[in-house]
Parts: C-alpha cells; structure tokens; sequence
C-alpha cells in the first residue's frame, strides 16, 4: 500500500516537472515548424511534413501525412494555395473534424497578412502562378513576427492553460526579428539586386528595398527556353546583381544567365533545416541576407 502511495507520489512529481505537452501540432514546412516551436515550445508535439528542399508546389499526399494529421489539434499551413495539390488531400485522408479549413484546429500563415501579387493577373508574365496572392511570406520575417502573434491567439483558443506561454513565445520572436532586421537594413541598404528563378524570394527582397532585376521562369514548371534567358541577359548586361535559386528548381538557366552576365549564381533553401526552431529560422534568413549583400 505505502508503495503504491510513493509510486504515485514519484509519478505526480515528474509530471510537474516535465513540462506537460497539450496539443499535437502538425506543420507542412519547417519555416512553419520554427514558428510553431518559438511559439509553443514544449507545450506542442511537433511534427513537419515537408523537408527543407522539397518543393511545396509539388509535392505528393502521403500516407504518412495522413497518419500525422489523423490526432493533431492544430494544422499550421503556408496557405494562400501554395499546399493546394496535396494538403486538402492528406486532411481529407486523415478524416479528422478537429483540422478541417474552418475550425480553429487549421491555420494558414498568409491569411494573417497582407500578400503581394493579389489579384495581379498582369504578373503572369511575370511568373505568378498564384491568383489569391503570393504565397511565399515565409521569406519575410517581419510578417513571420506577426504571424507568430496570430499563431499565438489561435493556439490560446485551443488549450486556453498555455495561452501566456503562446504571447510569450510570441513576444520573444518578434523582439528578436526586431533586432536583426535593424541589423540586416544596414547590411543590405545598397544592394545592387538579385534576380529570382520563381517569384519566391520577392517577399524578402520587398521588406529591405533590395531591387528584383528579373524573374527566370516566366510560366513556372516550365524551363525558361533560350530565347528568355537572352532577353534577360540583354536587359541586365553591364549591371551588377546576383542570382539566387532553390535546390529543387533547375540550375542550367541560371548558370547560363551567370555566365554571360559574369554575375555569381547560388542556390539557397526556401526553408530552413528541418527541426529549426524560431532562431534557425532567422539564421535560414541571415543566410540570405549575407548572400545578397555579399553581391556588391
Ligand atoms: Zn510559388
């Protein structure tokens, strides 16, 4: 009897001690899966779906998703369609109530903020295949930051205990994003510009006044044919710039482009590393921004 007592007593105690996880929170990137970590912290168990050089535009529903999705309480989506050929699909496998577009139990980042290329139809020509908005707001910390608050709220609907650990998760973030992006407009005021291969990057490029000097693609999926790449390289002769792809899009263009314009060519993740949390998101994006600065 007396054992049994202590056993219990012993059990209690760790549990104290440990902080208790609440919420089962599944996110399709790892930019998203930083934003939950810095965010929630111990309080949610994570799992991301996507890895770090997948490309979100493409990528398949797995039954592994499915199996993911089948017991979270909180979906945390890009959003704005970039998930739109397998999310819906692995959400509609899991077959669970608690995550569907909706409820409180799904969450779509560029819903919280304002998007660039809303309703530009002009911009197709461009390389915009994204009609409700660009997508990529992940590359702009600022709006991370305030997407991080959005998260924070929704999280606190959910499991209301945990709701001053969320604002302060939160806080801490967006402080932090604070500080560096005083840092990173002296490192990148003056930056000669950078040209994109997909319009991915134009949020980060946006947010600190750095030109975009071109697009690679102009209808995305399909390879820019020779004739573009000669149209961009006349536009861009004798400037100076820098060009920077993801590891999934093709590296023959872009070299090709930095060849005849004697520009430097690098490839950088959209993401950062799985596992990141809210610093090495912003580590991902320090990467980014010393790529572009180093361009002068
Ligand atoms: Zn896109």
């Amino acid at each position: 009897m007396i054992h049994r007592i202590l056993f219990g007593l012993v059990a209690l105690l760790a549990l104290a001690s440990t902080p208790a996880v609440a919420l089962d929170v599944v996110a399709t990137s790892p930019s998203m899966g930083a934003l939950v970590e810095a965010v929630a912290g111990s309080r949610a168990k994570l799992t991301v779906l996507a890895g770090q050089n997948q490309d979100l535009h493409t990528l398949q529903a797995k039954p592994t998703m499915m199996h993911a999705l089948r017991g979270a309480d909180l979906v945390v989506a890009i959003g704005a369609e970039l998930e739109v050929g397998w999310l819906p699909v692995a959400i509609q496998g899991a077959a669970n109530p608690k995550i569907l577009p909706g409820t409180n139990g799904y969450f779509e980042a560029a819903a919280q903020v304002p998007l660039l290329d809303a309703g530009a139809a002009a911009d197709r020509a461009m390389g915009d295949v994204h009609p409700v908005g660009n997508p990529h707001v992940n590359t702009d910390p600022v709006r991370m930051a305030t997407i991080a608050r959005a998260l924070a709220d929704r999280l606190a609907l959910i499991d209301s205990a945990g709701a001053s650990q969320y604002r302060r998760g939160a806080d801490a973030f967006a402080a932090e994003v604070d500080r560096r992006v005083q840092r990173w407009r002296g490192q990148l005021s003056g930056a000669p510009g950078v040209v994109l291969y997909h319009r991915d990057a134009v949020y980060l490029l946006d947010r600190f006044g750095v030109p975009l000097l071109g697009i690679i693609e102009s209808i995305p999926g399909v390879p820019p044919t020779g004739r573009q790449i000669s149209t961009l390289t006349s536009e861009l002769k004798g400037r100076s710039g820098i060009i920077i792809h993801a590891p999934y899009q093709s590296p023959k263009a872009p070299k090709s482009l930095a060849g005849s314009l004697g520009w430097r060519v690098v490839q950088l993740p959209m993401e950062p590393p799985e596992g990141a949390d809210g610093d090495g998101y912003l580590s991902h994006i320090g990467r980014w921004v010393d790529t572009i600065a180093g361009a002068r």
